[in-house]
């Protein structure tokens, strides 16, 4: 038989009417001769409603208490959705992360899935039970309750569809797939009918609303996701390895039989506006999207001596301490010494600051200033490597609209602007259109 793992997020289990809704969506699968594990969050905003309880109790709250106090929005939405489904007449049961087998490391907050004992999940599925499994929480060695980080139910349906070897997991969420931007900031944004995961993971880590890691772990285990509204029947967004593989999106020839939508045919895409032609295939093929995050903060280390061994000395207890860096930049100037400024999100921001703070003196530094109010807009897509003039075109169309440009760093498949966040939103619109990404 078959087998997909379906996740619902948050909203699509809102309430109890929507709840029920979801519950006819599964029995309806199930029903059609399809075994189904579905892995649900926690009902709508109940986990910020969670923390802010947390925050009203305690200053900072302890890790581990955090984490299993977290756990619980799940476990409501998981058992309540089982009982619904049993309500229809379906043979179903609720497994906590943990009855699920899902192990991971101790970081609280943030923990990494280590493995998947996929035993009793696979027992229920044989007796014939749809097997809902509380998103976003696993278990320590210890016996401690983890949480994965915010989003995380997402990285919990691509672990057990890759440990069931699952045909697919499906991410069903109130958006109908993913965009060539955020619709709600560029109201012309387009579907896209399927992506590669690289390129779905740019778009993702820079603000579409899908957990990074769930998309790192279907690249790596070759899960197929795909990204659909659970309160439409719309066609939604195949994330997988585009054409042979995602890196050969690089060399794949581009023929007009091509078969890979967005891709191939451009010999019959209508040339209009104001470029040449010529310049509009180029765009059609090379930009996929515009991935926008508002959640970016900025440290910057002034008047560091320009020896061996200090940049080492100030991103070693920032990894210690799990909080990850994004861009770097470090320039030395003429007088030997260097600023050396980083991106965090805004969230790791006051423990990050403090770190450095206590480092800095150690490395002879002048100062330390931050600044919590960015934003980072990129251009993504496969195959922009090979083709110069996007990232001048980029800052062009940056300048053209008055927006000043604080960092910039790049990788094969993306160009990335760090910027003020007050213009973050019309950066994304003056990149949608001048990259005609509104245009089929
Ligand atoms: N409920 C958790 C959160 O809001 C996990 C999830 O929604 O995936 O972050
Ligand atoms: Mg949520």
């Amino acid at each position: 038989m078959p087998l997909i793992v379906q996740k619902y997020g948050g909203s699509s289990v809102a309430d109890a009417g929507k709840i029920l809704s979801v519950a006819r969506r599964i029995g309806a699968v199930r029903q059609a001769g399809t075994d189904v594990v579905a892995v649900v969050s926690a009902m709508g905003d109940t986990t910020d409603e969670l923390i802010e309880l947390a925050h009203s109790v305690s200053r900072e709250p302890h890790a581990r208490e955090l984490d299993l106090l977290l756990s619980t929005g799940e476990l409501v939405s998981c058992t309540l959705l089982t009982m619904a489904l049993r309500e229809l007449g379906h043979e179903a049961i609720s497994l906590s992360g943990p009855q699920a087998g899902i192990h991971t490391d101790t970081s609280f907050g943030r923990a990494r899935i280590s493995r998947i004992e996929a035993g009793r999940v696979r027992r229920e599925l044989a007796a014939g039970r749809i097997v809902v499994v509380a998103g976003f929480q696993g278990i320590t060695a210890e016996d401690d309750v983890t949480t994965l980080g915010r989003g995380g139910s997402d990285t919990t349906a691509v672990a057990i569809a890759a440990a069931l070897e699952a045909d697919r997991c499906e991410i069903y969420t109130d958006v109908e797939g993913i965009y060539t931007a955020d619709p709600r900031i560029a109201p012309d944004a387009r579907k896209l009918d399927e992506v590669g995961y690289e390129e779905m993971l740019e778009l993702a880590s820079l603000g579409a609303k899908m957990h990074p890691r769930s998309i790192e772990l279907g690249g790596v285990y070759r899960v197929p996701i795909y990204v659909a509204s659970s309160f439409s029947d719309a066609p939604g967004t195949l994330i997988h390895a585009v054409g042979n593989g995602p890196s050969d999106a690089f060399t794949t020839p581009i023929t007009s039989d091509d078969t890979v939508p967005g891709r191939g045919g451009f010999e019959t895409r209508p040339h209009t506006g104001d470029d040449t032609a010529e310049n509009q295939m180029e765009d059609r093929i090379k930009v996929t999207g515009i991935a926008y995050n508002a959640n970016v903060a900025k440290i910057t280390v002034q008047g560091v001596p320009d020896r061996p061994g200090l940049a080492a000395a100030l991103f070693e207890p920032l990894a210690d301490a799990s909080i990850s860096v994004d861009t770097i930049v470090q320039n030395t100037g003429g007088d030997q010494s260097t600023d050396i400024s980083f991106t965090v999100s805004r969230t790791d921001l006051p423990a990050a600051v403090r770190l450095v703070e206590s480092v800095a003196p150690q490395m002879g530094a002048a100062g330390v200033v931050s600044a919590a109010d960015l934003a980072a807009v990129s251009i993504v897509g496969s195959g922009m490597q090979n083709t110069p003039g996007y990232a001048s075109r980029m800052f062009r169309l940056l300048a053209n609209g008055g927006v000043n440009i604080d960092m910039i760093t790049t990788s094969e498949i993306r160009i990335s602007c760090i910027i003020s966040e007050a213009q973050g939103r019309d950066a994304v619109r003056l990149l949608h259109e001048g990259f005609h990404l509104d245009r089929e």
